[in-house]
This record gives structure tokens, sequence and C-alpha cells, in this order.
């Protein structure tokens, strides 16, 4: 027999669980079913690439809540189970073992899943697409001291990993096909000043190296570039990016274009459907156009945006979110349009250690990042609205 909800939540990440609050803030009693593919409740992404590897957090602290959270909010955590069709008509979404809910409201917080790479070998077992905490764990057991690890990608996952690796004593190798480290937000000169410091901490660096083959090599594995460098290693991490999870969106004919595409009040084009998080192609107000956005502080707060939306708020998404990360002793916040294609000023306290990258469009400031300066994101948000020409030394020590 089908149970019906006046809210269904499809996706157990950040905006799948933030949306609880969102409702509850609204709507205390209509009943919630959270539908999620893991089979672990919610939990926080950063520490698997981070906290879990400095020690600083362990994995019972990276739950989003307690499991006594659900029962005291009447949700319903069905987990483990992926979510395969969603009918509009009637209402109804159903998982993979044909079980079948009905929904007032539905929420599709269904987030991205890792980019495979296409080449032979890309799904071999043993290749670590890195994103769930079943990655986290499955890395950890290969990852003991002295263990030698290849890391695929120099984005932002690539580039924490490697970095935690190193630190718990792992050989580490990156390759990846571009120029340097996180080269499509950092302005060259830090890029290459990060990767340095990345080779000087012993991580083996090959950029512009790009991965042609995976092979199993007894108890290893290994990897053969398009520039005919074979290297072997006992584990392989990919980070490739994601692609947004729009399947369920897509088959049940919502409109769907880099993303699910949402107004500014988190519908999608079909009625008492919503979508936030990393899956939401959402109308960027401050930056003046359409964007999915893959950070933390955006699925939180459009989840419970979306949540507080779908129990009869009317509250656009005017939010600018921030993003952070950690290499080393290089820790940043960011917040705009963090783009490497974009003009760059870089105010400096200390080179690449410590100061403010601008990043400009005809001399209007677009997105800021704060690299080990704490605290400013709001004065950064507030430089980016107001949207003025500023020169070089307008910029010049007018933040930090
Ligand atoms: C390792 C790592 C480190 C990160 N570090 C940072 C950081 O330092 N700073 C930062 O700002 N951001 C960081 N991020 C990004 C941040 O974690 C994401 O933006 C955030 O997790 C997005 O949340 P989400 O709920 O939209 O999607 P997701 O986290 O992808 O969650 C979606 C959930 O939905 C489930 N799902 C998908 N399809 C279905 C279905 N059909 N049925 C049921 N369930 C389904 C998935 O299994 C998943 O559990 C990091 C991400 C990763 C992976």
């Amino acid at each position: 027999m089908k149970k019906s909800f006046r809210y269904v939540i499809v996706g157990g990440g950040l905006a799948g669980a933030s949306a609880i609050k969102g409702i509850r803030g609204r709507d205390k009693d209509g009943g919630i079913l959270l539908m999620g593919a893991e089979s672990e409740r919610p939990y926080d992404r950063p520490p698997l690439t981070k906290k879990l590897w400095s020690g600083k957090k362990k994995v019972e602290d990276i739950f989003l809540h307690g499991p006594g959270y659900y029962d005291e909010n009447g949700v319903d955590l069905r987990l483990g189970k992926r979510a395969v069709k969603l009918d509009t008509g009637a209402k109804t979404v159903a998982d993979e073992t044909g079980a079948e809910f009905g929904y007032e409201k539905l929420l599709i917080a269904t987030g991205g899943v890792p980019r495979k790479l296409d080449i032979p070998g890309g799904d071999l077992d043993g290749v670590i697409y890195y994103r769930y905490l079943g990655d986290y764990t499955r890395l950890r057991e290969k990852a003991a001291k002295g263990a030698s690890a290849i890391v695929i990608g120099g984005g932002f996952i690539g580039s924490e990993i490697a970095a935690s690796l190193n630190m718990n004593g792992v050989d580490v190798t990156m390759v990846f096909p571009s120029p340097y480290i996180c080269n499509k937000v950092f302005p060259e000169g830090l890029g290459r000043a990060l990767q340095a410091d990345f080779g000087k901490r012993g991580i083996k660096v090959f950029a512009s190296e790009t991965p042609a083959s995976f092979s199993k090599l007894g108890g290893k594995l290994a990897i053969r570039t398009t520039g005919e460098i074979v290297f072997e290693a006992d584990a392989v991490i990919v980070g490739a990016g994601i692609v947004p999870a729009t399947e369920l969106a897509r088959g049940a004919g919502l409109k769907v274009e880099d993303g699910i595409t949402v107004d500014e009040f988190m519908r999608t084009s079909e009625p008492d459907i919503y979508a936030a998080g990393d899956v939401a192609n959402f109308p960027y107000k401050d930056l003046g156009k359409r964007t999915r956005v893959e950070h933390w502080d955006n699925a939180l707060s459009q989840g419970a945006l979306a949540g507080a939306n779908m129990a009869g708020g009317a509250e656009p998404y005017r939010h600018m979110p921030y993003f952070f990360s950690d290499l080393f002793d290089f820790g940043y916040e960011a917040v705009g349009e963090v783009s490497s294609s974009l003009e760059t000023f870089a105010d400096w306290q200390e080179e690449n250690v410590k100061g403010v990258v601008y990043y400009l469009r005809e001399g209007r400031v677009r997105g800021v990042m704060l690299c080990n300066v704490w605290e400013k994101v709001d004065e950064a948000r507030e430089l980016i609205r107001k949207g003025e020409r500023l020169t070089r030394s307008d910029l010049k020590g007018r933040i930090g």
C-alpha cells in the first residue's frame, strides 16, 4: 500500500537535511519522508578530505544530526535505497525496491555524482572516485604510513586529499591535465606557488599529464598517461569533478539544463517540486546569471530555504554563498565568481600566504578570495554587491 507524506525529500545530503529545519520552521507537524541512496544518515562531506585526516574529527563527529533528531522532528528516514521514478501526475515517487510514496511537496536534493574517467580501466575495482564516506573508509584501509597513492585531478578534491595523505605519511603522486593545481580558481602565481610548496613537502606533481589507462599490477594499480609515463601505487583516487544527479528529474520531464532548473524560490518547472544544493541551477541575483554552485554553504542555505518555501514561505534566494578550503597551512574562504578566467588583483600582506585576491570584470569586483584572512566574508559580499568600478589602488588594503 502506498504511504503518503506532506513532504518528501529525495537526497540525504546537506541540502536534503537542511530542508527539514526549513520545513519545521513553518510547519510543526506535516509528515516528512527523507529518501537517501547512501546507507548512512546525512553527514558532512568537507571532513572527508580534511579533518578526518588531520585528526580534528572522527567519523562519528561528521553526522549532521544525532539519530534522535529525525524522530523528534517527525522525519521517516528511508536510507540505502535510491529513488528511481517520479510521477508528477500521480504525485508519487518510487524507490528501487518498488515501494511508492505519495507527496504534496517534493524536494530533489540529489547532489552530484563523481565524473568517471572514460578510459580503459576507468571503472576498475580499486579506483576510488572520491565523494562518499565509504570512499574515505576504503582509502583509510589502504593509506597506512609508507603506502603509496596516486591522486588524479588537481582541483579541490584532488589537492585536498593529496595534502591530507601526505600529512599522514603516504607517498603521494599527483597527475592531472591542467598546468597547475586549482587552475580554475587560483591566479597562476598563487597556484604555481602552492604547487611548489606541495613539491617541497614531498608530493610528486605531474601537471599537464592526462591519464590514458588504468590497470592492475599484482596488488597495485598502474596508470599510463598520454605522455607514456607509467605510475603504480597502492591506492588510486580520482577527483575529476561531478555531474549533477538529474536522472529522476529528467525522467519525470522537469526542465534540466546543467542541473535542475529552478526559479529564485527554488521551484522547478513542475508545481510542488523544488530542488536545492549541488543539483540546482538557479538565478544568482548578485552575479546576474544562472549557475550551479557545488559548495557547502550553498547546499545548507538553499536546502533550508527550499524547505521553508515548500511549507508555505515565499522567500527568494538572495544569499551569496561562500566556500572554504585548506591546503596544508593555506586556508581560504571565497565568495562570488572566483574564476581565474577573470582579471585578478592580489593584495598580499605576505606573498601567496596571506592576503586578498580580487576577481574583476570591467573594473567591478565579481569575486573575492580571502587567503588566511578571516571573518571578512561579509565585507567581501558588500564589495561585490555594490558593483562599483574600482582601480587597483582603490582595492589595495580595502579588506584585510
Ligand atoms: C570530499 C569533499 C569535500 C568537500 N569540501 C568542501 C569544502 O571544503 N568547502 C565547501 O564549500 N564545499 C565542499 N564540498 C562540497 C559540499 O560538500 C557539497 O557542495 C555538498 O555536499 C552538496 O550537498 P547536496 O546535499 O546538494 O548534495 P550531496 O552532498 O551530493 O548529497 C546528495 C545525496 O543524495 C543522494 N541521492 C542522489 N540521487 C538519489 C536518488 N535518486 N535517491 C535517493 N538519494 C539520492 C546521494 O547519494 C547523496 O547522499 C566538498 C565535497 C566533497 C565530496
